[in-house]
């Protein structure tokens, strides 16, 4: 799953809410591409609203609880390893100070300051707050804004449903006739927007990205629909 990770939360607060934002818009992507293939491939078997609802309502609930869940596991594990290097940190200020401050002098001189500024920095963070000096220049990581994982959890959960609800709404509301090319148009419709954003946040090639994205929707699609298709030809 693609959270923000140390590197680069290293750009700072634009740069946090920028993977914030990617991530919810892979998140989206998610949504949509599994709920399309499940609802188009049930579309393949059957004719009965009853039943697409049901199992895109199904796998939109499942899809959505599965993220938040990883997610949930995933910014949990990442938070307790950096707690912990965290108590370690404070632990080590606490017993060797002098030790700790020839250590922010060292890595503040390999970024390219002079030793003299090198260690005149070190002192003057050190005696603001050299725990988060040392998390911040050590650790790579910022003690006062540490990943919650309920708002992870969240913030995925949300961003799969909202995905989801489209290929859900656009397969239930139509009659059976306009039914999948309704559904097919504005998925694909969809994965150019979100391929589009995703690229740009990601400063990748955008058509690349929503041509690779729009494939991996069609083929999707195509899969469950064939496979639909045939267990419906063949009365399961
Ligand atoms: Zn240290």
């Amino acid at each position: 799953m693609t959270e923000p990770t140390h590197d680069e939360s290293h750009g700072g607060a634009l740069g946090s809410r920028l993977n914030w934002l990617r991530a919810a818009v892979l998140g989206a992507n998610d949504g949509i591409v599994s709920t399309a293939g499940l609802v188009v491939g049930v579309a393949g078997a059957t004719e009965s609203r009853a039943a697409l609802l049901t199992a895109g309502l199904a796998g939109l609930l499942a899809g959505s609880m599965s993220m938040a869940a990883g997610e949930y596991v995933s910014v949990s594990t990442q938070r307790d390893s950096e707690m912990a290097a965290l108590a370690v940190e404070r632990r080590e200020l606490r017993e060797q100070p002098e030790a700790e401050l020839r250590e922010l002098t060292e890595l503040l001189a390999e970024r390219g300051l002079s030793r003299e500024v090198a260690r005149e920095a070190a002192e003057q963070l050190t005696a603001r707050d050299a725990l988060k000096a040392h998390a911040r220049v050590e650790l790579g990581i910022d003690p006062d804004q540490l990943t919650d994982p309920w708002h992870a959890a969240w913030a995925s959960f949300l961003a799969f449903t909202v995905g989801a609800l489209l290929p859900l709404l656009a397969i239930v509301l139509p009659p059976p006739g306009p039914r999948l090319p309704v559904t097919v148009l504005s998925v694909l419709a969809a994965l150019v927007v979100t391929g589009w954003t995703s690229a740009r946040l990601g400063a990748a090639d955008p058509r690349r990205a929503v041509l690779r994205n729009m494939a991996g929707g069609a083929l999707a699609m195509g899969v469950t629909y064939a496979a639909g298709t045939l267990l419906g030809a063949a009365g399961v």
